[in-house]
């Protein structure tokens, strides 16, 4: 069983990534910084848990993506994130939403899988994460002039009643990573602020069980998108149930999932590993940031629709 990890930094992405080299470095960078992370716990046998928390935690630290640091905004100005594990071996998961303070909402997200609970949110979240000595930032560490202004444009549309004609990077994001250990041991983990201009409170798929993150003993999946479309359509636990109930194969069944989600108008995509296959990463939008790293420790990543490639 040879080891591998994927991520997403969400389908979100800007479209000027595009035309703009530079961008197109950075965002490479940060996708190849969070693959070399998960690969380094991999490589020495860890397990697949906490290879995508080392992936997810960098891609929580850059704010070049939708989630810790560079989070999007609520219509208040504030941002309000979501992180979920899932653990396929034994279905431990642990999630958190509506929380800002933590520097790595998936750290939370982490220790409450060795909880009782599975999921906790807002202040019993914070108080939990104080007693689990994560660390705390202010307010100020994560909101970016980027994601100020992506909300100030989005209110003046609201306000002129104008149609959203927004591209994906100005609505939402989300990061991801999914992984497969050495003893063949699945896991996903999902990361978000959300979606810009969301009301306070407002959930996403992305701590939802079955929606947004799902891991057991088959596959492992971590989602982007329009999260409402996703918590109906059960997304992630729908391709589990695919795999284990009509004997479909990962990538048909990735493939389908994210074709009918684009039919109910989710834009967005997923990553899923299972226990004998490559990772697929399929999207129905105009692009996802995406990489995956294997035994060669070599990351490879995309952004639109063009093929993985090395990163140096
Ligand atoms: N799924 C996320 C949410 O709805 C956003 C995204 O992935 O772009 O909160």
């Amino acid at each position: 069983m040879s080891a591998v990890l994927a991520v997403h930094g969400g389908a979100g992405v800007r479209a000027e990534a595009a035309r703009d080299p530079a961008l197109r470095k950075a965002i490479h960078a940060g996708l190849a910084t969070a693959l070399r992370a998960g690969h380094a716990v991999l490589a020495a046998r860890g397990p697949a848990l906490e290879a995508m928390v080392a992936a997810v935690c960098a891609l929580e630290d850059d704010p070049l993506f939708n989630a810790g640091r560079g989070s999007v905004l609520t219509i208040d100005g504030k941002p309000e994130m979501d992180a979920a594990v899932m653990r396929g071996t034994d279905r431990a998961a642990g999630a958190v939403a509506n929380i800002c303070g933590p520097r790595n909402p998936v750290r939370v997200a982490r220790a409450v899988l060795d909880a009782p609970p599975v999921m906790l949110v807002g202040e019993g979240a914070l108080r939990f994460a104080r007693g689990a000595g994560v660390p705390f930032e202010p307010e100020s560490y994560f909101v970016t002039e980027s994601r100020r202004a992506a909300l100030a444009r989005e209110v003046e549309r609201r306000r002129l009643g104008l149609p959203d004609n927004r591209d994906d990077y100005s609505k939402h994001g989300t990061v991801g990573a999914v992984a497969r250990d050495a003893t063949g041991g699945l896991a996903a983990a999902t990361s978000t602020g959300g979606l810009t201009g969301k009301i306070p409170g407002r959930v996403g798929d992305c701590p939802v069980f079955g929606a947004g993150t799902w891991a057991d003993d088959m596959v492992a999946v971590s989602c982007t998108g329009d999260g409402e479309v996703f918590i109906r359509h059960a997304a992630a636990h729908e391709l589990s149930a695919r795999l284990r109930y009509a004997g479909a194969t990962l990538v048909d069944a990735a493939e389908a999932m994210a074709m009918e989600l684009a039919k109910a108008r989710g834009s967005g995509g997923l990553i899923a590993v299972c226990r004998d296959d490559d990772p697929v990463l399929p999207f129905n939008s105009a692009g996802m940031y995406r990489g995956i790293i294997g035994t060669d420790g070599v990351p490879r990543v995309a952004i639109h629709r063009e093929a993985l490639a090395a990163v140096g």
